[in-house]
């Protein structure tokens, strides 16, 4: 049971259930309510229910006197006999109307019910506020004046009882009991709204509770029409769902069907397109555009060159009469390829376990390379790690990790090499960059910012290593088919939904079309050419879109299916 206002255990059994209304008509509640303010009157008007409780109780006179004093004035303005008891029961009543309530919408913390209780409160308390007024009780004192319009406004502002009858309609009871006509309220009580209500209340009989379980039931109407209203949006959201589901697939068999006529031209004049395969495989034929014995007897060091892009390097720097080494940390894979490698080409192909984080793995690689092969000519900074992620959920420990790998990977490896070989035999470096930090790409910050510096690493390196005859230089591919990054963009039926029709030249490149543009630096055909940057994206960077928001729903979709 809610916590009792009146705490004199002598007048009211606390625990005792609460009776509703005492049998009270509204002129005498209203009588009862006017009667407390101006008991309490003299410390101004009360703003709320709990706030007249609280200086009720603060007063030191006993509450059995209070009550009796209450009974007598009930009595003498209705003419009939009130028992004390009663009187105080009739008061917990109202309080605990007014806290049901208010525990209610805290409850059940329902805005527009809740709303709707104050202001209804409100109103049914305005109302006993400005009632017919009793005519002041000898010796009681005046409230205090108060310019406050609110639930609680003072007495004084009542109307004088010339004024005409209430419009509130007089029970039968108090009709024969009580005096004479009751003067209209100044503000009367606004039952239209609550008459237009599904269920009729006769506000009359209508006590605290009722009020409340009709409100609630009233509430239990509007939720129960707007769960239906929600259930037939839902039906209508899946019917439109379903044809825009059909009318996408249209769509996009439409876009297909136009990718694939483009293509098909596309192909025609990549007639003239180099070979590739979409997997870490050799070609099955290959057309030589520069001379076969361009790289002829020199040896490449290429770290990750056990797959991708790093792989078609190797074969292609193979086919031009080159030995290799393929160096990464997966030295199962590395042998394979090796293998596949040198099957193909008929050159030697080392593979050795380096991890570029580590420079003494790569000067063990570096030692055992020079050992077996006798030089080094070409360094090949391929290894990298990347994966989208927005900056926001990118982890400290991942950044630095890519960091790690493409930026002091790069360095380490040109170190070492330069140190054990480039210095006294000058030697070529072509470092595989990327276009991300051009435009500074959504999802990349951690490779973009990575392979800008290799960038700068390029131009520094070039400028204190060109007079050792060292060349270094920088190839950035845009997509490319046939990698992890292109499976990533829905491979081949991605380019047939048009994910590169943005790039001018419509279409992602190839492995072998990097590796031509990697023999290019590493070889005597750019003999003068140093700390440059060749970008090789089919114009790629130029036209991105770039759009973040896209790129969120793509690695949102890919991040949920990698769980
Ligand atoms: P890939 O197949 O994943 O090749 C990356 C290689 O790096 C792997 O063979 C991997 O081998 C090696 N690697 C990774 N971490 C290493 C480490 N700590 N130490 C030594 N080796 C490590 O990728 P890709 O797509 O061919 O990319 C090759 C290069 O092209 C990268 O520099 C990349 O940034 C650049 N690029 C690619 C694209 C594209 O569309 N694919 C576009 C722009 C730029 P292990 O796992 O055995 O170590």
């Amino acid at each position: 049971m809610a916590e009792h206002v009146l705490d004199d255990p002598g007048e009211v059994e606390p625990t005792a259930p609460l009776p509703v209304n005492e049998g009270f008509t509204k002129e005498q509640t209203l009588f009862l309510i006017q009667q407390i303010q101006l008991e309490i009157g003299g410390e101004g008007p009360a703003t709320s229910f709990d706030d007249l409780n609280r200086r009720l109780r603060s007063r030191k006179k006993s509450k059995k006197v209070l009550w009796e004093e209450m009974a007598a004035k009930l009595a003498s303005q209705f003419g009939e006999h009130f028992q004390h008891e009663k009187v105080c029961r009739k008061w917990l009543t109202l309080t605990e109307g007014y806290k049901k309530v208010k525990e209610y919408t805290a409850l059940t913390g329902r805005g527009p019910v809740r709303f709707q209780f104050y202001k209804e409160m409100d109103e049914l308390v305005v109302w006993c506020d400005s009632p017919p007024s009793p005519a002041p009780v000898d010796g009681a004192p005046s409230p205090a004046p108060c310019t406050s319009t609110g639930l609680w406004a003072p007495l004084s502002r009542a109307p004088s009882p010339a004024q005409p009858t209430s419009t509130f309609p007089p029970s039968p009871a108090s009709s024969a009991a009580s005096p004479p006509p009751v003067p209209a309220p100044t503000r009367p009580f606004d039952t239209s709204r609550l008459r237009k209500r599904k269920r009729k209340v006769d506000l009359e009989d209508t006590r605290e509770d009722d009020l409340l379980a009709y409100l609630e039931s009233s509430d239990g109407a509007a939720m129960a029409a707007s769960q239906k209203r929600h259930e037939e949006c839902l039906s209508e959201m899946k019917a439109l769902r379903e044809d825009r589901r059909e009318l996408l697939q249209l769509f996009s068999r439409m876009v297909d069907k136009i990718r694939l006529k483009k293509m098909s031209k596309t192909q025609r004049v990549g007639e003239q397109l180099p070979e590739d395969v979409g997997t870490d495989d050799c070609m099955a034929s290959y057309t030589y555009t520069y001379s076969p014995d361009l790289l002829k007897d020199q040896v490449a060091f290429i770290t990750g060159g056990g797959s991708g892009i790093g792989f078609r390097i190797a074969e292609v720097f193979m086919r031009h009469g080159c030995d290799t080494v393929i160096a990464s940390r997966n030295l199962d894979k590395l042998k394979e390829a090796a293998n596949k490698l040198s099957t193909a080409t008929g050159r030697r192909c080392l593979p050795l376990h380096i991890d570029v984080r580590n420079p003494e793995t790569i000067t063990a690689a570096v030692e055992e390379t020079l050992k077996e092969l006798g030089q080094i000519n070409i360094l090949i900074n391929n290894a990298a790690g990347n994966f989208l992620c927005p900056a926001s959920a990118l982890s400290f420990n991942a950044f630095k990790t890519v960091m790690e790998i493409d930026t002091m990977g790069t360095f380490n490896a040109s170190k070492v090499i330069y140190e054990k070989w480039f210095k006294d035999h000058g030697g070529n470096i072509v470092n595989i960059s990327a276009t991300l930090g051009y435009r500074g790409q959504g999802l990349q910050v951690h490779a973009g910012s990575a392979k800008a510096a290799n960038d700068a690493m390029t131009k520094h390196l070039a400028v204190e290593w060109g007079p050792s005859g060292v060349r270094v230089n920088t190839l950035a591919p845009g997509p490319i088919s046939g990698t992890e990054g292109y499976r990533r963009l829905g491979g081949p039926q991605g380019e047939a939904r048009g994910a590169f029709s943005s790039i001018p030249l419509q279409r992602a490149g190839n492995k072998t079309e990097m590796a031509h543009g990697v023999l290019f630096l590493a070889s005597r055909v750019s003999s003068y050419m140093t700390g440059a940057a060749l970008v090789m994206d089919g114009g790629a960077w130029l036209t991105s879109a770039n759009d973040v928001a896209a790129m969120l729903g793509h690695w949102s979709i890919e991040a949920r299916r990698d769980k």
